[in-house]
């Protein structure tokens, strides 16, 4: 095998395979992705339905958090492949239920706290306060960490113990996120909101280790921004850098393993039969499930990596079940009529009330029950009308609910479609044009996800849990992590490597990094 035809073989075509991809072949290595779906891209999935209709619908991410910010969209030169992004004013609204009142963060910092200071003058002043004191931890270190192989906790704590800001970051990583909410803010909607954006991310609120997630993300500059035209834009774009770079994407391809030969990976072997060989490397944009106990013979590897790779834990609060609507007119909240500038919010979170409905949604999730509503989404045609048939519109929400209902994620076949009817009878209550304006519906519960996207174990859409030996230079577990599988020649590339997932594209940034490092190849990388 070893003439092989590729130099590499990438398994998956997520977003951070097709990073990894593009690099790799920039950097003049002839490299293949292999996908399972009969799409390329993952998670940056747009859907028609119904089909024919010309409505579109984003199922598997639509908020794609500072993307045109991250280094490999100017050095893939994605908008030259059709990539365009935008980032609406009003970014995030919450109504609190009583319809009267609104939080709303702003890609104007001042108009942030405006909006908190309606609310409470106090919770006000110290969103300004954490977010000035954030402001160098996050351009300084959080983001430059996140665009890098990680380093070692102890090399890491070393370096931020010799800076201002590192050392605020160590203190307040310290506390949990709710500790943090509870010690800085007092207002209950607001603790509430904190969080849940929080939330939004997956991290554990309890969990120390965290508490800087919030004020980072109130000192970040990336807001939330959507693709124009649906967000399998983005991995069409991605399959057309990879493509003028001599790469190939196969989609519809079922793998059996991969091939190990004296201890190195050496190519794939497809369910269908067919080996294909890789000359320098094989790496997997996988979980460490399917990549080292699935995909690789039990002889491979040490009995100490395969329990390590068994352990990797999944996000409790990851799963999303989702409603998707065609509209005759867009959503109209009834609070819109005290704040107009609502018609124009791009994320809208409806019933959340305080902290506590927020421990209800914990508990509610470790005791597999459905949670009170409190759901979050967008109507993507107000800022894209190629998303619908002219005149129409498109419209979402999200809920967070247990993947394992009662115990298992099968009760979800009995209990899904009496779900979605109560989300959407619940979102009409805050938009009561809606009660009219519904075309159709459809829905996506939670127990689906993994079927279409296996790598996403549990419906955890982070691809494990950011929990104690899973984050930075222990993720995805301790030993694994610098994006290399034990094997020579095998690496990681995808969400369960730092800096995780969601639509960051980093882990498969980093990858290349690492990769190109061992191959001896350069690459012009964005930090140049
Ligand atoms: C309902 C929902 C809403 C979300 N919303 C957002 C959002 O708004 N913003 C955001 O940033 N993120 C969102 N996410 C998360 C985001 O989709 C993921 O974090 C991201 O797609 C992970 O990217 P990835 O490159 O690691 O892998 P994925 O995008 O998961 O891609 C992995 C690929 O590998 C393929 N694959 C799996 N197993 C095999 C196999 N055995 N052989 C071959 N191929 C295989 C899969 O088919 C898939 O194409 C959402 C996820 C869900 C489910």
């Amino acid at each position: 095998m070893a003439d092989g035809a590729y130099d590499g073989i990438i398994l998956g075509s997520g977003h951070n395979s097709l990073v990894l991809q593009a690099y790799l072949c920039r950097a003049g290595l002839h490299v293949l992705c292999l996908e399972r779906n009969n799409v390329a891209g993952g998670g940056l999935r747009t859907e028609e339905w119904p089909a024919g209709s010309g409505s579109l619908h984003n199922t598997h991410s639509f908020y794609h958090r500072a993307l045109t910010r991250q280094p490999w969209y100017a050095d893939l030169e994605l908008e030259k492949h059709g990539a365009r992004y935008i980032e609406p004013d009003l970014n995030v609204a919450m109504l609190l239920p009583e319809g009267d009142e609104v939080l709303e963060w702003w890609t104007d910092f001042d108009r942030t706290v405006d909006s908190f200071a309606r609310v409470s003058r106090r919770d006000a002043d110290a969103l300004r306060r954490w977010r000035d004191a954030f402001v160098p931890v996050v351009r300084d270190i959080l983001v430059p960490e996140a665009q890098a192989p990680p380093l070692p906790a102890d090399e890491r704590c070393t370096r931020l113990l010799q800076t201002p800001a590192g050392r605020l970051l160590l203190e307040t990583s310290a506390l949990s996120p709710h500790e943090f909410v509870r010690r800085e803010f007092g207002h209950p909607a607001i603790q509430a909101g904190l969080l849940f954006f929080n939330g939004l991310r997956e991290v554990d609120m309890n969990a120390p280790g965290f508490g800087h997630h919030i004020p980072a993300l109130l000192a970040s500059d990336g807001k939330a921004q959507m693709c124009l035209g649906g967000s399998a834009r983005l991995a069409e774009s991605l399959v057309a850098a990879v493509e003028e770079a001599g790469g190939q994407v196969r989609t519809g391809v079922d793998l059996a393993r991969i091939v190990i030969e004296s201890g190195r990976a050496v190519g794939v072997e497809t369910v269908g039969g067919e080996r294909i060989t890789a000359r320098r490397f094989v790496a997997s944009g996988l979980n460490p499930q399917q990549t080292f106990l699935e995909l690789i013979d039990t002889v491979h590897l040490p009995a100490t990596w395969r329990s390590a790779a068994a352990a990797f834990r999944y996000n409790l609060l990851a799963p999303l079940f989702g409603l998707y609507v065609d509209l005759d007119e867009a959503p109209r909240y009834a609070a819109a009529e005290r704040y107009p500038e609502l018609d124009d919010a791009f994320m809208v979170i409806i019933g959340l009330d305080s902290v506590e409905d927020f421990d209800e949604m914990v508990l509610a999730h470790q005791q597999g029950r459905i949670p009170p509503m409190v759901m979050w989404g967008s109507c993507p045609t107000r800022f894209d009308p190629s998303q619908a048939p002219a005149g129409r519109h498109t419209a979402f929400m999200w809920e967070k609910v247990p993947y394992r209902l009662h115990g298992a994620a099968s009760n979800w076949d009995a209990e899904a479609e009496a779900h979605g009817r109560r989300m959407l009878a619940c979102w009409q209550t805050y938009a009561p044009n809606l009660e009219d304006a519904v075309r159709h519906h459809f829905i996506r519960p939670v127990h689906d996800i993994p079927k279409l996207l296996p790598n996403m174990r549990e419906a955890d859409l982070l691809v494990g849990s950011l929990g104690e030996g899973q984050v930075g230079y222990d993720r995805p577990f301790p030993g694994a992590g610098h994006y290399r599988g034990h094997l020579e020649g095998l690496y990681l590339c995808g969400s369960c490597c730092h800096p995780s997932g969601n639509v960051t594209g980093l882990p498969g940034y980093n990858a290349a990094q690492v990769l190109l490092g061992d191959l001896g190849l350069r690459a012009e990388f964005g930090y140049d």
